[in-house]
């Protein structure tokens, strides 16, 4: 019924040999089930680790993780983790249990896992293992606690935003009691740890099911967002939903109203990485920006952004403005002034401007870095649209560009 790979089966059946219990767990069974690929393998097993590591002694094992009961085992150059049966101790810190109890039955160890669907295990000789309706739950598209969702969400709070990560993942529904424990657990999210509140976050609104999710749960989004309000949550669902789907732009859609200054005061709160944060922040700056279809503005947007991030911010924007026909026309009449732009940008460049810094230097200009801002704004004038590239004309905007600025590029307005 599921394939396992050959380095998976060549673990189990070690393990098997030697007289343990060796199964396919967790994820990859729920990803099996769903004709998808899975991004990694774990084993769970009733041999304590020190059995196997030593079944495993001619591998190389890693033991990093060996106190929760997971051994790392290296078959055929990929890591399968290991894992023995056990129970979750209590959780002081709503985040990681203080300690962890090795069980002798498969189906301890699956009542401790979060969701049906996470709760299956699978191996050739026996089967599937389902004591909570995971497949049936996976064929309704559900997302359901194992056991009470309050008290599931009262132990580990982090498990209310892994129940929106594979909604949001799987464009499953959350099944109505999880949803309500969930809700009405949400302000347990504030003694998580913000960056693994801020990864399950960001899976939550790259999913294909982001715009539900945040419509559906605005509070929840809030308590892993502080400083976002439900109902500009609530607003920005639709618009985020239909954003490209990199995590930079469904972080601006989603900090859009919020502005720039207060955008930037949430993500250093959940630990932002500088570069994320950056383009996220140049992003709401852009979807809060007036924009006209005039090729001078265009270009300088383009210089500045480059044509990849202009581009993202033009798609952006496309997806704030759904139904709004007004700026969708405003930002047609910008993509092809873009597009001409750029056909345009491939053919004149400084070297082919019909005038060089010997002709600017004739006009009097003063030698130095001032000769390249003449022809800079001269380039920005010919790809603007606003002066031909022809040699007469050139040099009559090279003099404007003087009388403004002064010989040397020293006067100002007003001088
Ligand atoms: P992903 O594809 O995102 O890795 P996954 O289901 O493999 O999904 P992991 O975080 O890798 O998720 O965890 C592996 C398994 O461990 C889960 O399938 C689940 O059975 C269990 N698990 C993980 N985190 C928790 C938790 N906080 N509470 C209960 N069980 C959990
Ligand atoms: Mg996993």
């Amino acid at each position: 019924m599921i394939d396992l790979p050959q380095d998976v089966l060549l673990v189990t059946g070690m393990l098997r040999r030697a007289g343990f219990e060796a199964r396919a767990v967790g994820g990859c069974v729920r990803d099996s089930l769903l004709g998808l690929v899975p991004h990694d393998w774990d084993v769970c097993t009733d041999a304590r680790p020190e059995s196997v590591k030593e079944v495993f002694r001619d591998l190389k094992t890693y033991s990093t993780g060996s106190r929760h009961g997971t051994v790392g085992v290296r078959a055929d150059g990929r890591i399968i983790e290991v894992t023995t049966y056990r129970t979750d101790g209590p959780y002081s810190d709503n985040r990681r249990p203080d300690s962890v109890t090795f069980v002798a039955s498969l189906e301890e160890d699956l009542a401790r896992r979060d969701f049906t669907i996470n709760a299956m295990a699978y191996c050739p000789e026996e089967g599937l293992t389902d004591p909570f309706g995971g497949r049936e739950d996976l064929e309704a598209g559900i997302i359901r606690c194992v056991g009470e969702p309050e008290r599931r969400f009262e132990e580990d709070a982090l498990r209310i935003l892994r129940a929106l990560r594979f909604s949001s993942r799987y464009g499953f529904r959350v099944e109505e009691r999880t949803a309500r424990a969930a809700t009405a657990g949400r302000r347990r999210l504030g003694a998580v740890s913000v960056e693994r509140v801020f990864e399950e976050l960001k899976g939550i609104i790259t999913g294909p099911g982001a715009g539900d999710i945040l419509e559906v749960f605005p509070e929840i989004i809030s308590c892993a967002l502080p400083g976002v309000t439900p109902d500009e949550i609530r607003c920005a669902a639709a618009a985020v939903g239909a954003s490209p789907g990199d995590i930079c732009s469904r972080l601006a859609m989603l900090l859009r109203a919020a502005g720039a200054e207060r955008a930037k005061g949430v993500l250093e709160r959940l630990r932002c990485d500088k570069k994320t944060a950056r383009d996220t922040i140049e992003l709401v700056e852009g979807l809060r920006a007036t924009l006209k279809p005039e090729p001078v503005i265009i270009r300088k947007l383009i210089s500045k952004l480059g044509k990849e991030r202009f581009d993202r911010l033009i798609s952006l924007r496309e997806a704030a403005a759904r139904g709004d026909e007004d700026e969708l026309s405003v930002l047609e009449g910008i993509k092809k002034a873009a597009d001409s732009l750029y056909a345009l940008e491939g053919r004149i460049t400084m070297k082919t401007l019909a005038v060089g810094g010997d002709d600017v230097l004739s006009l009097g200009a003063a030698s130095g870095p001032f000769v390249g801002r003449i022809l800079r704004s001269l380039l920005d004038g010919v790809l603007g649209g606003s002066i031909p590239n022809e040699k007469a004309a050139l040099m009559r905007a090279a003099e404007r560009f003087m009388l403004e600025h002064g010989r040397s590029g020293v006067l100002r307005d007003g001088n």
